[in-house]
């Protein structure tokens, strides 16, 4: 498997560090408001990579921070005369309803920055003692210079970054032994949440959190390490400072991020104003459209988002689904149950199509071309498929699919309907299999409906039923 390391800004062979297993960390929101369609996508890429490992038989220990404490979760606490806390445990909440809409698994473990402050703080001391960081006025600061490999990720070097740092000085940082210094702990403004350290009553610097949550739950080497292409610098190379300072060895051996998702060719973001929460295309389309369309170009390539792409995502989709419930539907009308010899050999080539997909994901990543494949296999089925084809065949076919969608995180199988008719005779059903005591009939039909998202009430008007 081959995945682009920026690192080495080329394509490497993927070894992992320990068989079987992917450690792999990627830095999450900061939660102040909804997360936007650009923050979806490194979600929506990420966990594509994730599921691709699983597909691939790896035990994947995969961890996202939310960073709970900053200058935005500050500000917006103080317009709205809420806590910071109260802040982010809100746009902690409905990120998770947005990763659920998308279908992006939650993460083996979500750290947030304000419960790991202990480490935070071992962690500094352990640099300063070691001589990788100062103290001054309450504020810590990293010396860059002292970290020889400062630079290595970002491709930066150290003087032109010196030249344009001078200019960038920030007020009140003048005490900084050299303006390439960055800042891992800062003493309190009023009203600010704080926690006692021994330089001062403060906060940590940005950089710090993923530092220690990376080694807290994975240990001090990870495989992956990703993010938007924004973080490379400064985030992700103070991050490597930090670690393989304070660890004294090599971080994170690959290192992978996402081009940005643009917005009429203009860069996405916040302070222009141009941009939508995945809140907002929510009540347009399905979810499940936004993450094809993500998927639909290659993570490391720049993605316009428009009206005609997303009708382009939402065709191509409903291709899928199509294509599946007509399977469905053949198996439910067919006769003939097991395949034929003649059918074994026309399901043979389907493996083809497994192949391609496999090639694609296994060059960096390649979903575009991945679901290609999956639509060819989508083909093959419509024109192979039909009334007489035999229920295994067919299952095979509609379970191929699925699979393969699957591995991109895309739902392409409608759960049924169960129709007011079918739920009522299921309910008599059930009443009848009581009056002969059959109760394990009655108990199978109670959970079936349950299983499909109906519960029973038995009532003393009679049984009533209603959605869960
Ligand atoms: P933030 O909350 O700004 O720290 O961003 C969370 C994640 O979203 C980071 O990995 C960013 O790199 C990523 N991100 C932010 N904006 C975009 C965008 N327009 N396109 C792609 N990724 C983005
Ligand atoms: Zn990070």
């Amino acid at each position: 498997m081959k995945v682009f390391n920026t690192l080495s800004k080329r394509k490497e062979e993927f070894v992992p560090i320990e068989e079987g297993k992917v450690k792999m960390y990627v830095c999450g929101p900061t939660v102040y408001n909804y997360i936007h369609i650009g923050n979806a996508r490194p979600m929506i890429v990420f966990d594509t990579v994730r599921r691709y490992f699983e597909y691939k038989g790896y035990d994947v220990n995969f961890v996202s921070n939310f960073t709970d404490v900053d200058d935005k979760i500050i500000k917006k606490a103080i317009e709205e005369g809420v806590t910071a806390e109260e802040i982010a445990k809100r746009y902690i909440e409905e990120c998770k309803k947005d990763m659920a809409g998308m279908n992006v698994k939650p993460a083996t473990t979500h750290p947030l920055a304000t419960e790991e402050i202990g480490g935070m703080i071992e962690m500094i001391g352990k640099l300063i003692a070691d001589g990788y960081a100062y103290e001054k006025n309450g504020t810590v600061y990293f010396r860059t210079r002292k970290f020889d490999e400062y630079g290595k990720l970002s491709h930066k070097n150290l003087d032109d970054l010196q030249s344009g740092g001078r200019s960038l000085l920030v007020t009140g940082e003048d005490e900084k032994e050299d303006s390439l210094d960055f800042v891992l702990w800062k003493p309190k403004k009023e009203g600010e949440p704080a926690w006692e350290s021994p330089w001062s009553d403060g906060r940590p610097g940005w950089h710090i959190e993923c530092s220690v949550m990376s080694k807290k739950y994975l240990g001090d080497q990870i495989d992956i390490h990703a993010g938007g292409e924004d973080l490379v610098f400064p985030h992700h190379e103070n991050e490597i400072a930090q670690s393989e300072a304070a660890n004294g060895k090599e971080f994170s051996k690959y290192w992978m991020h996402n081009a940005f998702l643009n917005i009429d060719n203009r860069k996405m973001s916040k302070s222009l104003g141009n941009f939508f929460t995945v809140r907002e295309i929510s009540e347009q389309y399905d979810l499940q459209v936004l993450r094809f369309f993500m998927l639909s170009a290659h993570y490391r390539s720049p993605l316009n988002f428009s009206a005609d792409l997303m009708e382009a995502s939402k065709n191509g989709l409903e291709r899928i689904i199509t294509a599946v419930a007509n399977l469905k539907h053949l198996m439910g009308a067919t006769t003939a149950d097991v395949m034929t010899e003649e059918e074994k050999l026309v399901f043979e080539k389907t493996n083809e199509f497994v192949e391609n997909f496999e090639k694609a994901m296994e060059d960096d990543f390649n979903t575009a071309d991945a679901i290609s494949s999956v639509f060819e296999l989508v083909k093959y089925a419509n024109t192979t498929a039909n009334g007489e084809s035999s229920k295994e065949y067919l299952e095979g076919l509609l379970n191929l699919i699925v699979k393969l969608a699957d591995v991109l995180g895309l739902i392409v199988e409608k759960e049924e309907e169960l129709l007011a008719e079918d739920i009522e005779k299921l309910i008599e059903e059930r009443q009848a299999a009581r009056k002969e005591k059959n109760f394990q009939r009655a108990d199978e039909i109670r959970n079936e409906l349950l299983e499909k998202g109906i519960i029973l009430e038995d009532t003393r008007e009679g049984v009533k039923w209603r959605k869960a």
